[in-house]
């Protein structure tokens, strides 16, 4: 149990969205609401008109709409900002911002005005702020009093300021001010890392940036940082909407102006491009009015074509990044993806193709800064020595196989890096695609393994059972990041997944589930040969099955019934009995009485070539 002296909380101050996590021992964790809550809060703080009324979050992003002047979002754009550097800026915001006369000379500050009061951008941002700390104090039972809080690494001195402010009238001591690069660094724990220099890559709702960082004996340094505070994931909605809009109003000559079905348009825009990061189409429906509904299907194709030449302009910031560095691209050792966008399979593409390496993506890209928040909240509560931080695998890995078998690849206590490679086929006949279970642990069946996350090989040609060749493979490179890929070898599909192996786990539970491991091995070994019987037994059964229905005439009348017998026999018995030994004499028997069948079947298919 800690104190609440040592409580420290990371929390990601973002544009559009914020989120507070912790790390103890299990590794660093968002803190949510309940089960079904992405612990994602909407930067958003909507007041009523009336009565001075605020909601903060989901809540307030639906009021947008309806009270344009009274709900404030993307507040962070005037965090520490004099009044004359945001005149540009306020002019797209609907709520109003007023000049707000300053001691200091020659600095007006901004504010934003609701119903004749003036509140600060510091004021604003700590209704956020408090939102997430008392999520934290439910969460924990206790008070949460102190903070790392994430800011841009282009931040200046007077933003990480209005930042501490934000955090200091919230009721929270800002431990420390992070960059949120160096956080999203930290959250892969690449702070243990001697040398290293790492590019991190954030697209966000409506800011991009990229930073690159070196890390030398644990301490970060920014190294140069580009970007563009008016390019996210908000254009690539609008560049949807373009398309629906122009379509509409050709289609049905009618124009789309009334601010209620503007914003509707935003968020099926929104929900359509989130749908496209795991389909390869997506259909928009709405309604227009007079019982007319315009209805389109957007194909992953035709998106990546309307964002295409906005991920250019990222990777050109890249570019610019890596030449103010003094670096060249061959130096970037880790690429780091950050921000909601990222999770568009183009954009990881395309990083991934410029920097000639596979982005870190493991940790879900919104959720990473506040994890590295987290992590170094950790650091500061004397904390870290606890965490899971290896030179070895603790536990084996492995994969799913038919029956629920566990299959190892790589075995515990492997030094890493390491890379194991196994083929797999599928069973069943034209099947086009294979799940597949990414399994950690030391027991025998899946069952009483950990699934550390699945996905799907998919686009498989039709072909006879057991023809398609599944290439999978396991690396897990030198700071503990595991690297799953599958590959059908003669279609060329490929699919995979990136996972953190440890994460979760304590050191003591990691002891536990391998105690538990001896304790059933004889069992266990058992119960995967069986599967292994099992499977023998389905894949021998079926090909005499065939053979029987091809060939089946060629044998007199008693022998076909005998040998209709044998293979229901054996396959009743696996399917029932619990005895391996039964099942070998079983199988021992079907083979001598499927003798005359396999030679029959032998001669006829001899014949036909
Ligand atoms: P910020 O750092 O600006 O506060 P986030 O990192 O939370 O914002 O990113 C928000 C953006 O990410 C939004 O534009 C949202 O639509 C986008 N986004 C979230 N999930 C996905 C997804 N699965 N596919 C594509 N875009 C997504
Ligand atoms: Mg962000």
């Amino acid at each position: 149990m800690s104190t609440s002296d040592d409580l420290i909380v990371g929390i990601d101050l973002g544009t559009t969205n914020s989120l507070v996590a912790y790390a103890d021992e299990r590794g660093p964790m968002v803190l949510r609401r309940n089960k079904d809550d992405s612990g994602l809060l909407p930067s958003v703080v909507s007041f009523d008109p009336s009565t001075h009324r605020m909601v903060v979050g989901d809540e307030a992003k639906l009021h947008a709409v309806e009270r344009p002047l009274t709900t404030v979002y993307s507040i962070k754009r005037l965090m520490g900002k004099g009044f004359s550097d945001v005149t540009q800026e306020i002019r797209h915001l609907p709520y109003r911002v007023v000049r707000r006369p300053s001691r200091e000379e020659g600095r007006d500050l901004p504010a934003v005005e609701i119903n004749d009061r003036l509140y600060t951008p510091p004021e604003i941002s700590a209704m956020i702020l408090k939102t997430l700390k008392e999520l934290a104090e439910v969460h924990f039972g206790r008070p949460v009093l102190k903070a790392v809080i994430t800011v841009p690494a282009f931040f200046d001195d007077a933003q990480r300021q209005a930042t501490r402010d934000a955090g200091r009238i919230a009721g929270l001591e800002v431990v420390r001010i992070i960059n949120e690069p160096t956080a999203a660094a930290l959250a892969y724990r690449l702070d243990q890392k001697k040398e290293s220099t790492i590019a991190v890559y954030d697209l966000g709702g409506g800011t991009f940036d990229v930073s690159i960082l070196r890390i030398s004996d644990g301490v970060f340094e920014v190294l140069s940082t580009h970007g563009d505070t008016a390019l996210g994931g908000d254009d690539f909605d609008r560049e949807i909407i373009g398309v629906v809009r122009d379509e509409i109003e050709k289609q049905y000559h009618v124009r789309i102006e009334s601010p209620a079905t503007q914003q509707a348009l935003r968020t099926l825009a929104e929900q359509l491009k989130i749908r496209l990061s795991h389909e390869s189409e997506a259909k928009f429906e709405i309604d227009i009015g007079s019982d007319r509904r315009y209805e389109r299907v957007i194909r992953r194709e035709e998106f990546e074509s309307l964002i295409r030449s906005w991920i250019d302009k990222t990777i050109d910031c890249c570019r610019a990044a890596i030449r103010d560095a003094d670096l060249e691209i061959g130096s970037i050792d880790q690429v780091v993806m950050v921000g909601g966008s990222t999770r568009i399979p183009y954009v990881r593409r395309r990083v991934g193709e410029y920097f000639g390496r596979q982005p870190y993506t493991a940790w879900n890209p919104d959720e990473v800064v506040a994890l590295g928040a987290a992590v170094q909240a950790s650091i500061l509560a004397g904390k870290t020595s606890q965490m899971l931080l290896l030179d070895v695998t603790p536990l084996s890995l492995g994969i799913e196989t038919l029956g629920g078998a566990m299959s190892k690849l790589i075995m515990r206590n492997t030094r890493i890096p390491a890379r194991a490679t196994e083929m797999f086929t599928t069973f069943v006949d034209g099947q086009t695609s294979i799940r597949i279970n990414v399994l950690q642990g030391e027991r025998e069946l899946a069952k009483d393994c950990r699934s550390l996350g699945v996905f799907e090989l998919s686009g498989i040609p039709p072909m006879p059972g057991g023809i398609p060749k599944a290439e999978v493979t396991f690396l897990i490179d030198q700071n503990g990041i595991l690297n799953v890929s599958a590959m059908e070898v003669r279609s060329q599909q490929a699919a995979g997944i990136q996972i953190i192996p440890t994460h979760g786990l304590t050191p003591v539970e990691v002891e536990a589930m391998v105690v538990e491991s001896y304790a059933h091995a004889r069992e266990d070994m058992t119960a995967h040969q069986m599967i292994d019987l099992r499977n023998q037994v389905t894949f021998e059964t079926t090909k005499a099955q065939d053979m029987l229905d091809k060939v089946g005439h060629l044998l007199g009348e008693s022998e076909r019934r005998e040998t209709e017998t044998v293979i229901r026999t054996l396959r009743e018995l696996a399917k029932t009995s619990s005895q391996p030994k039964e099942i070998q004499q079983a199988r021992a028997d079907f083979a001598r009485k499927t003798v005359r069948l396999a030679e029959i079947a032998m001669t006829e298919s001899l014949k036909t070539i």
